[in-house]
């Protein structure tokens, strides 16, 4: 028996993957360079077409599918451990600070398009382990005009992502 008292994310690690896990994390061209401010890192990313190609398919999001991936299908996505792990993931969760994890890191589980944020969660999160009366963004912690404020970060930085910037350090 899981505690109950243990914050949900630590006990989705214990039930295997996390969404830190397993997963290509693309990056803006601004969360690369609060990374390097951060951390004094290069080589934190990647250029790669999507492993699964349905995830090339965006056409719910034109100004994704314009930005985001680059004439050759390709993206700027972290750079993973060989366990498929996120290089920043440590045994105690992620080691970069709220303001510097990618964007698209800090408004998970939420779902949204360029238009805006849906009302349906991503189903990546063990709503499973919750008790009856818990709401999913209240256990993670997590507020409604907070993540519009990272939504619309998130598509300025988007808009100015494509051929033309793409960052290398
Ligand atoms: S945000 Fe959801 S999927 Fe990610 S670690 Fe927490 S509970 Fe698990
Ligand atoms: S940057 Fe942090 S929150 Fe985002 S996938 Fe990596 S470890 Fe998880």
């Amino acid at each position: 028996m899981l505690p109950q008292n243990e914050f949900l994310c630590a006990r989705c690690a214990r039930q295997g993957k996390t969404c830190c896990q397993g997963r290509e994390i693309y990056i803006t061209p601004g969360d690369a360079q609060r990374i390097f401010r951060h951390t004094g890192l290069t080589g934190f990313y990647e250029y790669k077409p999507p492993s699964d190609p349905a995830y090339a398919d965006q056409s719910d999001d034109p100004v994704w599918a314009q930005h985001v991936f680059h004439s050759d299908g390709s993206r700027r996505i972290l750079m993973r451990m060989p366990s498929g792990d996120c290089m920043f993931l440590s045994g105690t969760g992620c080691v970069l600070p709220l303001d510097t994890r990618p964007l698209i890191c800090r408004l998970y589980p939420f779902t949204y398009t360029a238009s805006g944020i849906d009302n349906e969660l991503e189903k990546g999160c063990p709503q499973n382990l919750l008790a009856d009366n818990q709401c999913l963004t209240d256990v993670l912690c997590m507020s409604l005009d907070q993540a519009y404020g990272w939504h619309h970060l998130l598509y300025e930085e988007i808009m100015s992502d494509g051929d033309d910037n793409r960052t290398d350090f």
